[in-house]
């Protein structure tokens, strides 16, 4: 009897491996066709200066549209392609929308005309020969400036090979990108790769964020070191992932100068930004007043 149990137990295993096995393949194939099929799409969320908490940028997040699962997120389905390769054809397609889309808004737009974009980098990306010469086809081709272009790392990516990636780095900034490194504080050697890569901003990653307001009586002293290091290094310093009042009004004290949260928005589609853009110009505009009268 326990022997026939066992082997049933097997039995389920094997065929639980095996559908999850085939469910992964499926994903995969559908993956490299989602460019094709259009199922992807580009959202957007604010970047803001927290003294007027108004949008400076926006960072670019892709989503799929699976035609059964609905929006599918990035954190399930960008490890797929980074395995496969196929985020080599997705970055480049983040990329040139992202680039096309904030450019119309740019010169469409009433006070967006310096928008900025940042958009998500993968590892296999920076290991491509033609990277530089790609990206600096999609910027010609949209006609944003490129100091108005943001690429976001994460030292995780270039920890494999540092030297390529270091060369592909300086290639990119020679175009006059801005480079962001992202999630900073995560990683094993965070300062080392600060000292070693060529990047102009720190995101402070969302976890060192998440203990301010007195969840963590230690989290304002580790923002509060990042945001003096970033100063010291004359780099800008972006918060990931403010949540409260309580939050903005702690990071104001700690010295910080950009952010980016649902406190704002969350990443939205593009067809709502300018709606959005023009009711925080309402906002801020009778903010601005009464601070002027008070
Ligand atoms: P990330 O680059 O660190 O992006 C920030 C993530 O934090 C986004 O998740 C955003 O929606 C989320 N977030 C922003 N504010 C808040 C907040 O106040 N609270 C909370 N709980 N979350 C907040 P999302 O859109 O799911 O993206 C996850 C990750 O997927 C990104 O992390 C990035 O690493 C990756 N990713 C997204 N788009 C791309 C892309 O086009 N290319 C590549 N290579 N990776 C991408
Ligand atoms: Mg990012
Ligand atoms: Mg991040
Ligand atoms: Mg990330």
């Amino acid at each position: 009897r326990a022997k026939a149990d066992g082997r049933a137990r097997v039995v389920m295993y094997d065929e639980d491996m095996h559908h999850r096995a085939s469910m992964r393949l499926e994903t995969e194939s559908q993956l490299a066709r989602a460019i094709s099929r259009d199922e992807l799409r580009v959202f957007y969320q604010p970047i803001v200066d927290i003294s007027t908490e108004e949008t400076v940028g926006f960072e670019a997040l892709v989503r799929w549209e699976h035609p059964d699962r609905g929006f599918i997120s990035p954190t399930e389905f960008i490890p797929i392609a980074e395995q496969t390769g196929s985020i080599v054809a997705i970055g480049e397609w983040v990329l040139t929308e992202a680039l096309r889309q904030v450019q119309a808004w740019r010169s469409q737009l009433a006070e967006c005309h310096d928008l900025t974009i940042a958009v998500n980098l993968s590892a296999r990306q920076l290991q491509d020969a033609n990277f530089v010469q790609v990206v600096s086809d999609i910027i010609t081709r949209s006609g944003i400036d490129a100091s108005a272009v943001h690429l976001e790392i994460t030292e995780s990516m270039v920890i494999n090979n540092l030297d390529l990636a270091s060369a592909t780095l300086s290639g990119l900034r020679g175009l006059g990108v801005r480079l962001s490194l992202d999630d900073f504080g995560t990683g094993w050697s965070s300062l080392t790769y600060l000292k070693q890569l060529p990047v102009q901003t720190i995101k402070i990653d969302r976890s060192f964020i998440d203990g301010l307001g007195g969840k963590d009586p230690q989290a304002p002293a580790f923002v509060n070191a990042i945001v003096s290091l970033a100063r010291a290094l004359e780099m800008d310093v972006v918060a990931e992932g403010i949540e409260t009042r309580e939050q903005l009004s702690e990071l104001r004290r700690l010295g910080g100068s950009l952010a980016q949260g649902y406190l704002w928005s969350r990443p939205r589609p593009p067809k709502e930004i300018p709606g959005w853009l023009a009711e925080e110009k309402m906002r801020t505009v009778r903010l601005a007043d009464l601070r002027a009268v008070s």
